[in-house]
C-alpha cells in the first residue's frame, strides 16, 4: 500500500520505557528507520525507580544483559509476608539456583531505561527526548475507520508507516483511537514508592545477602490497613525500593489517602528494622494496571500497534508483580510483526495482525490467560486482614508455650478458626478460588 505523503520514518515509537526501547531496538536491528520519542528529559526520568525485572526475556534480546546493564542485585530470596498490627507470618524461599542463569534482577529505572535506550541508539534509532507527543495524525483507512499516519508534537508533525504506542498505563494514544476504554477503578491501582539509601554492607547484613544477591519482599495485610493491594521491599546495591500498591476502588472506599497508607507501611514494626536510618533518595506515585487479561484492549489497528502497559499487559498474581517482562515480550512480538508488515507493504490492521498471533504464541498472552482469575480472587476481602490474623493466631498458639497442655496442630487450627471471623465455608471457597486463580 502506498502512502499519500512520503513518511519521515518507517516507524515512530512513542515512549522510551522498556516496551518502547526494545521495540525500537529490534526494528532498527532489522533495518527499519525508527524514531523513539520520549517526553522525559531523558529516558527513565518520568519512570518511578525500583522494581524486579524477570529477565529471561531480555536475555533473548541482549544475551548476558545482566553482566552489562546497570542492574542492581540478582534476586535469590523471595519472601511473602502476611502482616498484622503486631505479627508477621512469612514464607521465605531462597535458592542460589535463582542467580544463574539470571532469573530476576532489581533495577533502578533512572539508570536502566537510559541504558536500554542507548542500545536502541547504537542500533541506529533516532532518540528524541524531552518531546511530548500531543496527538495522532490520521487519515481515513481502507474500511473508513482512521488510519494512523504519524504524530504531532507541539508544532511539529512526523509521519511513518507505523506508530507504536508504548506510552504506558495512561496511554492516550490507545484511548484516542478507542482501542482502550476508560478502566473501571478496580482495574487500576495507585503505587506510592520511595528509594531509600543505605550503605551496601548494612543492606547485606539486614537481609542476609552476600555479593550481588538480592531479596524481594511482598507483603499483604496490615501494611495497607486492610485495603486491597500490598507492599513491597526490594534490595538494590546501595538502596532499598519500597512502596505500596493500592486498588483504587478500595482506597476510595476506605476514605484514606495513599500517602497515609504508605507512611503507615514505612513505620510498621514489621518493616521498620529494615529501613532504620535510611535516607530518602526519591519518592513518587504512579498508576498501575491491575485488570490482567480483562484489561487488554485491541492491540493493532491501521498503522498502529500498542505495546507494554499501554496495552494493559501486567500481571499481579499476589506473589509477583510483572509489567516490565511483559512489556519486553510484547516489544519483540510487535517489532517482528511490523518488519513483516512493512516488507509485505501492508501496514493496515490486517497486515499487522501478526502482532497478536505472536503474542498469543508467546508467554505474554498465555500467562495473562493463566492468571485471568487472579484480579477477581485478589478482590476477596479476607486476603488483607482476616487470613493474616488467623495464620498469626495459629503460630502464636504453636510457639507460645504457656504451661497449658499442648494440642495437635489440627486442634490448634480449629481453635484459632473458631475465634476468627473466617468461616470454614469461606476458607474452602477462597482456597478453591485461590487454587484456580494462582
Ligand atoms: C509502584 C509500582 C511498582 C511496580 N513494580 C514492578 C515490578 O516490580 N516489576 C515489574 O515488572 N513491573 C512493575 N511495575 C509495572 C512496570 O513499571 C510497568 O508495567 C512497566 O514500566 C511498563 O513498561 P512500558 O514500557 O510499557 O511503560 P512505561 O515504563 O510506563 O514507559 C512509558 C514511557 O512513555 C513515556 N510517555 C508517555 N506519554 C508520552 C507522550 N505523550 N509522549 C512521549 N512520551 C510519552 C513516559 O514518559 C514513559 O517513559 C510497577 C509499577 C508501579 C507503578
Amino acid at each position: 500500500m502506498t502512502e499519500a505523503v512520503e513518511p519521515d520514518f518507517d516507524v515512530i515509537v512513542v515512549g522510551a520505557g522498556p516496551a518502547g526501547s526494545v521495540t525500537a531496538y529490534r526494528l532498527a536491528q532489522q533495518g527499519l528507520s525508527v524514531v523513539l520519542i520520549e517526553r522525559g528529559e531523558a529516558p527513565g526520568a518520568k519512570n518511578l525507580s525500583g522494581g524486579v525485572l524477570y529477565g529471561r526475556v531480555l536475555d533473548q534480546v541482549f544475551p548476558g544483559f545482566a553482566d552489562e546493564a546497570p542492574v542492581e542485585r540478582r534476586i535469590t530470596r523471595h519472601v511473602t509476608t502476611f502482616l498484622t498490627p503486631d505479627s508477621a507470618v512469612s514464607l521465605d524461599y531462597r535458592s542460589e539456583r535463582l542467580a544463574e542463569p539470571v532469573n530476576a534482577v532489581t533495577v533502578l529505572r533512572a539508570r536502566f531505561d537510559p541504558w536500554l535506550a542507548s542500545k536502541a541508539e547504537e542500533a541506529g534509532v533516532f532518540l528524541m527526548a524531552g518531546v511530548r507527543v500531543d496527538a495522532l495524525l490520521t487519515e481515513p483507512g481502507p474500511d473508513g475507520s482512521p488510519r494512523v499516519v504519524g504524530v504531532r508534537a507541539g508544532e511539529d508533525e512526523l509521519r511513518a508507516r507505523v506508530v507504536v504506542a508504548a506510552d504506558g498505563v495512561n496511554s492516550f494514544l490507545a484511548r484516542d483511537l478507542g482501542l482502550r476504554r476508560t478502566e473501571p477503578t478496580h482495574h487500576l491501582a495507585v503505587g506510592v514508592k520511595t528509594v531509600l539509601r543505605l550503605p551496601r554492607a548494612v543492606i547485606e547484613d539486614r537481609f542476609g545477602l552476600t555479593g550481588d544477591e538480592g531479596a524481594a519482599h511482598a507483603v499483604v495485610g496490615d501494611c495497607t490497613l486492610g485495603i486491597g493491594g500490598g507492599g513491597f521491599l526490594y534490595t538494590n546495591t546501595e538502596s532499598l525500593s519500597l512502596g505500596v500498591v493500592l486498588r483504587l476502588d478500595d482506597l476510595v472506599r476506605s476514605g484514606r489517602t495513599a500517602i497515609e497508607v504508605f507512611e503507615h507501611f514505612l513505620e510498621h514494626p514489621g518493616l521498620a528494622p529494615y529501613v532504620r536510618d535510611a535516607q530518602v533518595q526519591e519518592y513518587g506515585s504512579h498508576l498501575v494496571a491491575e485488570g490482567g487479561a480483562a484489561m487488554v484492549g485491541t492491540l493493532a489497528t491501521h498503522g498502529m500497534v500498542v505495546v507494554g502497559e499501554a496495552a494493559g499487559l501486567t500481571i499481579n498474581s499476589g506473589l509477583t508483580v510483572r509489567g516490565m517482562d511483559l512489556a519486553i515480550g510484547s516489544a519483540i512480538a510487535a517489532a517482528d510483526a511490523i518488519v513483516e508488515a512493512v516488507a509485505a507493504g501492508d501496514t493496515t490492521a490486517t497486515g499487522l495482525a501478526g502482532y497478536r498471533r505472536r503474542l498469543e504464541a508467546s508467554f505474554v498472552l498465555q500467562d495473562l490467560a493463566t492468571y485471568a482469575r487472579a484480579p477477581k480472587f485478589l478482590e476477596r476481602p479476607g486476603m488483607y486482614g482476616a487470613y493474616g490474623e488467623l495464620a498469626a493466631d495459629v503460630f502464636r498458639r504453636v510457639f507460645g508455650l504457656d504451661t497449658t497442655p499442648r494440642r495437635h496442630l489440627i486442634g490448634v487450627a480449629r481453635q484459632a478458626l473458631k475465634k476468627s471471623p473466617v468461616t470454614v465455608r469461606q476458607l474452602v471457597s477462597d482456597g478453591w478460588a485461590g487454587v484456580r486463580a494462582l
